[in-house]
């Protein structure tokens, strides 16, 4: 899923000429059947001789020069490299993002709008062929689409007797928390958000696809997730994985089941790292034989991993052969400096929020007084042009650069 862009109007590429190799360079991409307009920016002098080739020094600066050069809005633009920092600073200014390479763990925390290793699969995601991150597009879907794909990446774990293991990890895709006010109108999130208290239909599809996608590359022998804490039981909180219905896996005569239990209650709230790691140590015990078996274990919110990874290294001390962790999505930081604007409700003039109806699990817009006003449904949006208003009003704004040059 793009998050800034709009699809349709793609006008521009912004090639990243420092890490993309010759073959990036000169490919003539199109859309539709037509090329599509590319620049190749350096920081250095080396591709200068590349028709269309900019040196630049801030990023920034580069990103308005283009946008009023070109006269194209940030929302049309599309950038691609193989450095995940230079994607990062696009993502802060609302531009899309190309990741050509693997994603590594160090940068789960900025994931770009696709990942990819072949320019084939560029052209695939410029024409729209390959959608995007899986419980996004179920999240924005509803259901699912042919080209979806998963974010892989692996860690490696230390256990008590100090050997090494490595855990393969498998997201949904992106999740943005309350604190980052300016993406609180994201369908995953919005969803993994409902998905705490209560029964989610597209949380249980994506589950279902993914697990059956890992039994066909691995030889699993048994599904499980991160069981509740004491003091959720108690309360009698909403057990959500053992809700989950899994029909497809259901069908292949697997389901999920109970491995861990959870023994201490923990909070890993505002935590950095380190004490992360530390309170979780020890939550877990395992309670039925895992010996030899390859296991597969879901959540649904990955922030430092310490929770998940606590849970596969115990899995893997008790005898476990291989664990392969699923999560429905991976937090993200996203610092920006520009302002977002939320959609206003045409009738009392308030921010408009994404909601979910309740029956039909729709995601929409509508304002706090939704449901008072008397024009009713007229005045909610629905998911998918709110989403694209948000792209248009929420565009990096070119801005009049003062000349700051005086006569010295
Ligand atoms: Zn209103």
């Amino acid at each position: 899923m793009w998050k800034w862009t709009r699809p349709d109007n793609i006008q521009l590429l912004i090639l990243d000429g420092d890490t993309l190799e010759e073959e990036f360079l000169t490919y003539p991409y199109s859309k539709d059947g037509k090329i599509i307009k590319k620049i190749i920016v350096t920081k250095t002098d080396k591709l200068i001789s590349y028709e269309n080739s900019i040196m630049y020094f801030d990023l920034y600066d580069l990103i308005q020069e283009v946008m009023e050069k070109e006269k194209c809005e940030s929302y049309s633009i599309i950038s691609i490299s193989k450095d995940i920092l230079f994607l990062k600073s696009m993502i802060e200014y609302h531009i899309g993002t190309i990741l050509v390479g693997n994603l590594i763990h160090d940068f789960l925390k900025n994931i770009p709008d696709y990942d990819v290793l072949t320019i084939k699969q560029i052209v695939e995601v410029l024409n729209y062929d390959r959608k995007g991150y899986c419980a996004e597009i179920f999240a924005t879907y509803e259901s699912s689409k042919k080209t979806m794909s998963l974010l892989f990446c692996n860690e490696s774990i230390t256990l008590a007797d100090g050997s090494e293991r490595v855990v393969d990890l498998y997201f949904g895709g992106r999740y943005y928390a309350n604190k980052h006010m300016y993406i609180l109108n994201d369908p995953l999130s919005h969803i993994v958000k409902q998905f705490k208290s209560r029964y989610v239909k597209v949380v249980d599809l994506f589950f279902d696809l993914a697990c059956r996608y890992i039994a066909q590359i691995e030889n699993v022998d048994s599904f499980t997730y991160i069981p509740l804490k004491p003091a959720d039981i108690k309360e009698g909180k909403f057990d959500r994985f053992n809700n989950l219905k899994l029909i497809g896996l259901k069908k292949e005569n697997m389901q999920l089941d109970t491995f861990l239990r959870c023994i201490k209650d923990f909070s890993q709230k505002g935590n950095d790292l380190y004490v992360r790691r530390e309170i979780v140590k020890g939550a877990f015990e395992v309670i039925k034989d895992v010996e030899n078996k390859t296991i597969v274990i879901i959540d649904d919110v990955f922030s430092t991993g310490s929770t998940i990874l606590e849970a596969v290294k115990i899995l893997y001390e008790a005898g476990a052969k291989k664990v392969i962790a699923v999560l429905l999505s991976v937090n993200q930081l996203t610092e920006s400096s520009i302002k977002y604007k939320n959609l206003k409700c045409n009738i009392c003039g308030s921010n408009m929020k994404l909601r979910m109806n309740k029956s039909s699990g729709q995601l929409f817009f509508g304002c706090e007084n939704y449901q008072e006003h008397e024009n009713g449904k007229s005045s909610t949006i629905d998911l998918l042009s709110g989403m694209d208003t948000l792209k248009e009003i929420n565009k990096l704004e070119v801005v009049d650069i003062v000349d700051l040059q005086d006569e010295f």
